[in-house]
């Protein structure tokens, strides 16, 4: 079987009160392969809940939907790197298109974002996709490149950092790329983390997009793809359990 990450993105859903119950729904279905890891992004006030309901759980683990780059001080609402981590976050998103499309978030925010999470000993997951317009003038490829380089391009030495490609226009739309089409996009990810020599090896690139029972097996089946990042997907505990044990050929 090969490595699998099944990524969920609670985004600004579970409370601490439904994490609970959703993990003991999710934990009733069984233990989960070890070749396949299972990441949640729970909202922050569940991050604690969830980092403690995993605990025990070798391929179970937790992390924050962003993080703020300054490491405390006054900056109310915002949470950083060093609380996620004490609160048991193992990884950070950073990127995601909603902080970058609904939050203004810019590309050289996300790239202090990175640096704030490796000085937290947070893996970053970095979230990067063109827009509709960007993929219909064909811009893809320097959309993402300029992603990729605004948030890993300066970085000397090598750290573990997981790429996520989620097509803006595939998020929480139902729409997502055909499974050719992420390929596609990721060996091309892939390709420039290897020149760049900026991450570690192995690098782990996820697909996000409106992913769901029904699509997962099909883009799982591209080899290109490492694992899935799910939204709307991940908020049911018994479905995405099922999720995470799809058959992939
Ligand atoms: C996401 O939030 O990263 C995502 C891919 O959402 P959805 O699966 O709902 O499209």
């Amino acid at each position: 079987m090969r490595p699998l990450v099944f990524a969920g993105n609670w985004k600004m859903n579970v409370g601490p009160v439904e994490a609970r119950e959703y993990l003991r729904a999710f934990f009733a279905a069984g233990e989960i392969a070890l070749e396949r890891s299972v990441w949640f992004f729970p909202p922050a006030v569940a991050l604690e809940t969830v980092a403690q309901g995993i605990a025990g759980h070798r391929n179970v683990l937790a992390g924050s939907q962003d993080i703020y780059w300054e490491p405390k001080g006054a900056f109310t609402g915002a949470i950083s790197g060093p609380l996620a981590k004490q609160a048991g976050a193992r990884l950070t998103l950073i990127g995601h298109s909603e902080r970058r499309h609904v939050f203004g978030e810019t590309d050289e925010q996300t790239g202090k974002k990175v640096t704030a999470a490796f000085a937290a000993d947070l893996q970053p997951v970095l979230c990067v996709g063109e827009t509709l317009e960007q993929r219909e003038a064909g811009n893809t490829m320097a959309v993402v490149t300029r992603q990729l380089e605004a948030a890993l391009g300066k970085r000397d030495g090598k750290a573990r950092v997981t790429v996520a490609y989620e097509p803006v226009w595939a998020i929480g739309t139902g729409r997502n790329a055909t499974p050719q089409d992420a390929a596609e996009v990721h060996r091309a990810i892939r390709e420039w983390l290897k020149t760049r020599a900026v991450t570690a090896a192995p690098f782990v690139i996820l697909y996000g997009g409106s992913v769901n029972l029904k699509n997962a097996a099909e883009l799982l089946a591209q080899h290109e793809l490492d694992g899935v990042l799910v939204g709307g997907a991940s908020l049911d505990a018994r479905s995405w359990a099922q999720l995470v044990r799809t058959t992939v050929a």
